[in-house]
């Protein structure tokens, strides 16, 4: 059995990652995870400052969560974000960047083979970004290590396409073509991604692969903002105004997904159970 911890974009809300690390340290033993998990989208780049500043900013950022994810006493595996920069996380102190588009390893957790791809396709000015094209698939593809019978994970910031984890507000699906493919052509027993905020929430890639959007632990939503809670009868649509802080345990166990999707939206922990079982899909308990 493998249990994650699942942490998508904090865009340098240090605030929710000292709440999420609490609530996480402060967990019964049977919800300690094997591994913690995080997305990427770190900082929150912002394009108009001039790059020396943009960069001190970053660092410090770095500093300070770091520091804040020391505290817990298991491996903490991640991919950069676009706002991120790939050579500033995950390198030295207790992050583990994972990202193969990056030249790191992909990691071991309890018989798990942890592969990650950070940063996405093209918005223009973020500091990781590339092509969602053949040319990237085919890149990514040569850095991965050959397919064999260890059962995988994929950590991706960016959502694949077609998993229904990449509705912008707009209606417009953005996930990546090459993530998609690869992730078919590879068949882990999950896929795990952030990047896409609106997409929060379970997913399913080529009928049968669970994906999971751990979405937005960190932005503070002004405006108001839709959950969509998605795969459920009757879809229930609920209104966060200010702070939301959220995170997933997602626990693997033969053909069954079990995620505890916990949410803060400022008077305290919120939880929703979500079972995925193949050829099921997924459902709200
Ligand atoms: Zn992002």
């Amino acid at each position: 059995m493998l249990r994650l911890l699942v942490v998508g974009d904090l865009h340098a809300n240090l605030s929710a990652i000292q709440q999420i690390v609490r609530a996480a340290a402060t967990a019964p033993s049977d919800m300690t995870p094997d591994a913690v998990i995080l997305t990427g989208d770190f900082a929150a780049h912002d394009a108009r400052l001039p790059a020396a500043v943009a960069s001190r900013i970053q660092r410090g950022v770095v500093r300070a969560t770091e520091s804040l994810w020391c505290g817990l006493q298991v491996p903490i595996l991640c991919v950069p974000g676009n706002h991120d920069r790939p050579d500033l996380w995950g390198v030295g102190g207790c992050l583990q960047s994972i990202d193969t588009l990056g030249g790191r390893q992909p990691a071991m957790v309890k018989g798990y083979r942890v592969i990650g791809v950070g940063g996405s396709w093209r918005f223009g000015g973020l500091p990781y970004e590339w092509e969602d094209s053949e040319g990237f698939e085919k890149a990514l593809e040569d850095r991965w290590p050959a397919s064999d019978d260890v059962p995988e994970v994929l950590l991706f910031h960016a959502p694949p396409a077609e998993a229904g984890v990449d509705r912008v507000v707009s209606g417009e699906c953005v996930g990546s073509r090459a993530l998609r493919n690869i992730a078919l052509r590879r068949r882990p027993r999950l896929v795990i991604c952030g990047h896409i905020h609106e997409g929060i929430g379970p997913g399913v890639l080529g009928g049968e692969i669970p994906v999971f959007n751990a979405g937005l632990a960190g932005v503070p939503l002004i405006p108001p903002f839709m959950l969509r809670q998605r795969n459920t009868e009757k879809p229930r649509r609920l209104r966060v105004p200010g702070s939301f802080f959220s995170m997933h345990m997602i626990e693997e166990s033969e053909s069954q997904y079990d995620v505890v999707a916990m949410c803060n939206l400022g008077r305290g922990w919120i939880r929703q159970h979500l079972v995925f079982e193949s050829r099921r899909g997924w459902r709200v308990e």
